[in-house]
This record gives C-alpha cells, sequence and structure tokens, in this order.
C-alpha cells in the first residue's frame, strides 16, 4: 500500500526514501524469518552482525572507501565529533587549522578551543557565511595536526566547490549534510564524519570513515568510550551501537545501490538543485542570498523580497503538502533541504507552488 505523503523539506532530521520506511514495516515485527524485531536483537548475535557488515560493505562499495580506512557507527551526533577529534588528534603543543564558513564551523572551532591550540586558516563571516573562500585565502599552518572543513554548511546553504588542498597535513572534513550526495575520493581526507540524520538514515548514528594511521593517537586518560582506537578494534561495538539506525541507513545504503550509486545520485542532485535556484533566480519575488558559486546541492536557503509574505508562503506551502520550508531560526526565510530521498517530483511541486504563490501574492 502506497499512501501520497506530503514532501518534506526539513534540514534534519529529514525525508527518507518512501520504499525504505515501507521494507522497515515490512520487517518490523520478524526480521527474515528471526522471529524478532531488529530493535530487539542482540548486537552481538548472527542477525544482527549479518546486517551491521553488510551495511558496512554496502557503504564501503558506494563510497569506494580504501582498505586502510575503518568506517566506524558510533553515537553522539556531529556534535559528539567536534570534540573528540581534537581530543584524539590534537597532541599538547600542536596545532590544528580550523575553516570558517559557517554556524557548524563555528560550533567545531568552539569545541576544539577547549581542548588545544587552533589557527583560523580563513573565515567568510565578512559575507556573512554567504559565500567559499578561495583556495589562495587559507592561511595554513605547516605541520599542522590537521585541516578541518564543512564542505557543506547546513545553515547557510554553502559548499566549497573544491576540496582544499593540505598536502601532507590531514583533512578532516564535516560531511553531515553531503555525504552521499556524489562520488568522493575518500583518499583526499584523512577523515570524515556524518551525523546521520541528514542525508543517511535515522538520528541517533554517526558515521565515521577514519585513515588507520590517525587512529590509536589519543593519550592514555582518554576515556574508553572517547578513543576512536577503542571503537576501531570492536568493530564499533565496544558498548551497545544505535542498532535500529544502523540498520535503516543500510536500508538506505541498499537503496542508493539500487539507483545506480554515487554518479547516478549527483546528476539527480544537481539537477533539482538547478531546478530550485533557476526558479529563485528567474523572479525578483524570490532571492538567494548565496553566492552562485558556492551554492549547496543540498540546502537551498532563499528569501522573499516582502518578508511580510513569509508566514502566508509557510502556510499554504504546508497546505499544498511541501513540509519544513522554514529557514533557520538564526537566519530566518525559507530553507529547502533536497537531499537524496528527496524525489524530483518533489523540488517540481516546490517549484510549481513558487510561481503559483509569486501569481497570486506578487
Ligand atoms: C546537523 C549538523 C551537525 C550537528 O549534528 P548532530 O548530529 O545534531 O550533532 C554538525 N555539522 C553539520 C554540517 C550539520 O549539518
Amino acid at each position: 500500500m502506497t499512501t501520497t505523503r506530503p514532501f518534506n523539506f526539513s534540514a534534519g532530521p529529514a525525508i527518507l526514501p518512501e520504499v525504505v520506511l515501507e521494507q522497515a514495516r515490512d520487517e518490523l515485527l520478524n526480521w527474515h524469518e528471526s522471529g524478532m524485531c531488529v530493535a530487539e536483537m542482540s548486537h552481538r548475535g548472527k542477525e544482527f552482525m549479518h546486517i551491521a557488515s553488510q551495511a558496512e560493505s554496502d557503504l564501503r562499495e558506494l563510497l569506494g572507501i580504501p582498505d586502510n580506512y575503518k568506517v566506524l557507527f558510533l553515537q553522539g551526533g556531529a556534535s559528539s565529533q567536534f570534540a573528540l577529534i581534537p581530543m584524539n588528534l590534537l597532541p599538547p603543543g600542536g596545532c590544528a587549522d580550523y575553516i570558517n564558513t559557517g554556524t557548524w564551523s563555528q560550533k567545531a572551532i568552539g569545541e576544539a578551543r577547549r581542548i588545544g591550540a587552533i589557527n583560523i586558516a580563513t573565515t567568510t563571516e565578512e559575507s556573512r557565511f554567504t559565500r567559499a573562500p578561495a583556495a589562495n585565502e587559507l592561511t595554513l599552518t605547516p605541520n599542522a595536526a590537521y585541516v578541518h572543513y564543512t564542505p557543506n554548511e547546513t545553515i547557510e546553504g554553502v559548499e566549497f566547490p573544491y576540496v582544499p588542498a593540505t598536502g601532507n597535513v590531514p583533512l578532516i572534513a564535516d560531511m553531515s549534510s553531503t555525504l552521499l550526495s556524489r562520488p568522493i575520493d575518500v583518499k583526499q581526507f584523512g577523515f570524515i564524519y556524518a551525523g546521520a540524520q541528514k542525508n543517511i538514515g535515522p538520528a541517533g548514528l554517526t558515521i565515521v570513515i577514519v585513515r588507520d594511521d590517525l587512529i590509536g593517537k589519543a593519550p592514555a586518560n582518554t576515556p574508553a568510550m572517547f578513543d576512536y582506537k577503542v571503537h576501531a578494534d570492536n568493530g564499533s561495538m565496544y558498548n551497545t551501537p544505535p542498532t535500529y539506525a544502523w540498520y535503516l541507513a543500510g536500508l538506505v545504503f541498499k537503496w542508493l545501490k539500487d539507483q545506480g550509486g554515487l554518479t547516478a545520485m549527483a546528476t539527480i542532485n544537481q539537477r533539482k538543485a538547478a531546478l530550485l535556484y533557476d526558479a529563485i533566480d528567474r523572479s525578483d519575488f524570490y532571492h538567494s542570498p548565496v553566492d552562485p558559486a558556492a551554492r549547496s546541492w543540498m540546502n537551498v536557503p532563499f528569501t522573499l523580497t516582502n518578508p511580510a509574505l513569509d508566514k502566508p508562503f509557510l502556510t499554504q506551502a504546508k497546505a499544498a503538502g511541501l513540509l519544513a520550508l522554514q529557514g533557520h531560526r538564526s537566519v530566518g526565510g525559507m530553507r529547502a533541504s533536497i537531499y537524496n530521498a528527496m524525489p524530483e517530483a518533489g523540488v517540481n511541486a516546490l517549484v510549481q507552488f513558487m510561481a503559483e504563490f509569486e501569481r497570486t501574492q506578487g
């Protein structure tokens, strides 16, 4: 039974592929004749071990993750990684470079400052975070412990059009709202992390992809749960992992493979974003604050020239089956998040609604 659901443009927790939800529903009471819901299984039982390793191998296949990288399935969200990264990788007396491009960069910087010395390689704050820095704006520290950046700023809708070159210094990327939106070359990164609830699966799961040589650097007094080596050595099962979220993410990985993998997703995502930005640019009624060279494929903020129409826009959009379009409370306006699971029909419906709203209210 397929019901007609509205289109959910939430930034996160966000839309999931409908067929994944249907499969989870069908398997809810009795996963593969196990007699159990996945949420009821021992994480060390053979059923869940199979689910877990299948999810990892599908993710490795999708992203082309080399063998010298570990994949960790953790809890605590990307926000925990903001602290764990410097706790594990910023040695006393060392320095790490941070690129400041928006709200999530700033959060990462704030946590790192509690742990050690950092250098701001550059900031785009003067633009109110509406652009990505050019490569020649980055002032990188020779021998830094690492360089941290946010390839896609979920709130501002700003995306790097390139991967910063950091030589032998490991590059660390908070890919919470962009991982799996397109192919990447994992070898360019030392460490990639993402909270799952944007483009991967449900909240409660955090994916870490870390090169072997960056594991095992935590000081001896680091609590076990905060030490990447403990999680790596135990296959992310040092303690009880977020089993149901891991399972659902695994269903999403299978779905992505069925769509043709990340090259196919990139084509679709680029098309969806172009459709929406075209609709914004075509009219003086709507406005995108973001530099066209750095516009996100995943999170599209836009404003109405007349902000008095914001409320009617949101009310009528909701009535038309277009949910969660309000912008982040810190920036206002609108934001449409169009992650992998948002079908092209959803973006088409939004664009049609925008034209109709302009016709009747403009
Ligand atoms: C949502 C988000 C976070 C915070 O994620 P939590 O899982 O809530 O901690 C961090 N970085 C980026 C880029 C995000 O989009």
